[in-house]
């Protein structure tokens, strides 16, 4: 990181108090532009409108008390190097503490509870996988892999995962250990998972979930909540109930004139100034869910008229070619669609003790553990206590999901995407051999479920121009925002890349003179690498002779040729994130025609 120019205050931008700011969409996203238009570009906070759909903020960081329990659909495993969003939170009160800050809750909380899990993979109902700690790869598989990182994103365009790999691949210990903690099908785009791969280069001890941050209270609690009451306090206006559907822009559309919207139902448009700034949320991952119990199912919503943010991208789109094409990966729901429950047990402590006994972690510290036997792919997850501010003595929660719902349960006969919450927790007690306690979890567990027809929407195949820039080509007052724009080096399916998109909009709406955090580089650190190297490899300690592969004279060409390529392939240092580094001259120097030359 660039500290010089990151943490480097800007100048104001000329007439900056008589801009105003439209935000649409209360996620992370949004409240992350709020944030760096007052704090970065010094925008007065009342100048700044941000519209939102529900009744509250936070979007898919939801955490809510319903009526017999709690309910989170979406959980999510931080790392240290989500740059963008720890400097959010760098700059957000904590609500707690006096005097320090939402960074310094998140850095206290793991410091005293870091995960660590001896539990990550289950099997034969209640067992942990002795084996699961082994990485190595068949050669096969380690030369795809090598050939996926090989390759450039426009030579993977639109490709699977399964262009690249046969059926064992997918039944491999990195893999299980992989896709069941960041939800990779056989069927997503391989050029997602090798940025995922690139990204997360520096986790070595994956399968101990090392290095993971949680935070303290469910993320709408620790990170959501005082975001907004800092803006709040500032001054910004927060409209609820406020579902945009549409931009009018200009003939060239390069520029926003206004807002097309339904507040509380009823048509209205926001007119917009050409100085005045719009930001737009253009896609959620957790759009139009629904939600089920321990009686109800969940069942999948497929409407079309109304998608959320992502009918303000689709009318878009339908504008012009740059801003993508939403049909890449909307459309095939049966695809993209994932179930999440969250139990609330309320006095009956014994379920929880028995898992802490079964992981040997206590309740928040274990991270998920996956069912490797279960066909609806089942992972889960118990948390400390308490995980809501206002959480009773007696009541504790988890989070689990399924990632083959269309599978046939191996307990409960159905797949999982037509159970009820008992249904669920009645085959979660099965994989983790605790069938003897059903009646008494039964009894004393209140099940929410979440169906969201969009969750893995982001890892369809694609190829770069299907997501829009953040400031799409020649636009002067319109940035898009969230988990379907195009941001360099960087993967989706974080909290990182929506705050990420929020800086960048800021940033470069208003020319700021200040850097956007460089994506963590550690793909090109020769430390990372050489350990993923080793474990993919099944190498222990110093690699020896014997460990390198047999020289074959006739290949040397080949080898040649494919070093010179991984060289030439890393990109000038100034250049590794968009060459935003300005301290480094792009110009070529140009002397002085009169200067002083020596002969
Ligand atoms: C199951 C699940 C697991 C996850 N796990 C992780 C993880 O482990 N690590 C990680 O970093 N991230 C994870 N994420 C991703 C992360 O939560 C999201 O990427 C991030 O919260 C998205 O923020 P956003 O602001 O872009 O969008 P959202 O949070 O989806 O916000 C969009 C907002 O727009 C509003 N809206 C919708 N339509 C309209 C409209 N027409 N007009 C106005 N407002 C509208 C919505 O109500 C919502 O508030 C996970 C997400 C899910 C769903």
């Amino acid at each position: 990181m660039n500290i010089y120019k990151t943490m480097y205050r800007p100048l104001k931008p000329a007439g900056i108090d008589d801009r105003r700011a439209n935000i649409v969409g209360g996620g992370i996203a949004g409240l992350a532009t709020a944030v760096f238009l007052i704090d970065d570009a010094q925008m007065p906070a009342r100048n700044i409108t941000l519209y939102e759909k529900k009744p509250v903020m936070g979007g898919s960081m939801d955490g809510t008390k319903r009526a017999a329990g709690y309910l989170c659909r979406a959980e999510r495993e931080l790392e240290p190097y989500m740059e963008c969003l720890w400097y959010l939170c760098s700059k957000i009160p904590s609500l707690e503490n006096p005097g320090r800050s939402v960074l310094d809750d998140v850095v206290d909380f793991n410091r005293d509870e870091p995960i660590h899990s001896e539990a990550r993979v289950i099997i034969n109902q209640g067992e942990i996988d002795s084996h699961y700690h082994d990485y190595k790869l068949a050669p096969q598989y380690a030369e795809a892999m090598r050939q996926i990182i090989g390759s450039t994103e426009d030579e993977l365009a639109d490709k699977s995962l399964d262009d690249f790999f046969d059926a064992g691949f997918f039944k491999t210990n990195f893999w299980t250990c992989f896709h069941s903690q960041l939800a990779f099908k056989d069927y997503h785009s391989v050029i997602e998972c090798r940025r995922y791969w690139q990204r997360f280069t520096f986790i070595t001890r994956h399968e101990y979930l090392e290095g993971f941050i949680h935070t303290k209270y469910n993320e709408y609690d620790a990170i959501i909540l005082p975001i907004e009451r800092w803006l709040t306090d500032q001054g910004v206006h927060f409209v609820n109930d406020f579902a945009v559907t549409d931009l009018q822009l200009d003939e060239a559309n390069n520029t926003v004139m206004g807002i097309v919207a339904k507040q509380h139902g009823e048509p209205t448009t926001v007119a917009v100034n050409s100085q005045d700034l719009v930001f737009v949320t253009t896609g959620s991952i957790s759009e139009n869910s629904t939600f089920g119990d321990n009686h109800i199912v969940a069942e999948t919503n497929r409407d079309t008229t109304d998608m959320g943010t992502f009918t303000i991208w689709q009318n878009l789109a339908k504008k012009d070619a740059k801003f993508g094409h939403p049909e890449k990966f909307l459309g095939q729901i049966d695809k993209t669609k994932w179930i999440s429950f969250f139990p609330t047990v309320k006095g009956y402590p014994e379920f929880f003790k028995r898992i802490e006994r079964l992981s040997g972690s206590p309740a928040g510290t274990g991270g998920l553990m996956t069912f490797k036997d279960a066909n609806w792919d089942l992972s889960f997850e118990i948390h400390h206590k308490p995980f809501f501010p206002y959480q009773a003595d007696d009541e504790e929660v988890g989070w689990g999901y399924g990632l083959y719902g269309e599978n046939i349960g191996n307990y409960i006969k159905k797949r999982m995407w037509d159970c009820t919450g008992d249904e669920i927790m009645t085959e979660l007690l099965y994989h983790l051999g605790m069938l003897d306690i059903k009646d008494e979890v039964l009894a004393h567990t209140y099940m929410s479920t979440a169906m969201m027809p969009y969750c893995t929407a982001q890892f369809m195949p694609r190829k770069l121009g299907d997501r829009p820039k953040v400031i799409p080509a020649g636009c002067t007052n319109l940035a898009l925002l969230g988990q379907f724009v195009e941001i360099d080096d960087d993967v989706v399916f974080t909290v990182e890349t929506s705050v990420r998109t929020g800086m960048e909009a800021v940033y470069g709406l208003l020319n700021l003179e200040k850097d956007v955090l460089e994506v963590n580089t550690s793909r090109y650190d020769i430390r990372y690498l050489l350990e993923r190297v080793k474990r993919f490899a099944g190498i222990h300690g110093e690699i020896k002779a014997s460990d390198l592969p047999p020289m074959d004279p006739a290949k040397l060409p080949e080898l040649e040729a494919g070093l010179l390529k991984l060289i030439n392939d890393v990109p000038p240092f100034y250049q590794m994130y968009l060459g935003r580094d300005q301290t480094i001259p792009t110009k070529a120097a140009v002397l002085h025609p009169q200067a002083p030359r020596s002969k």
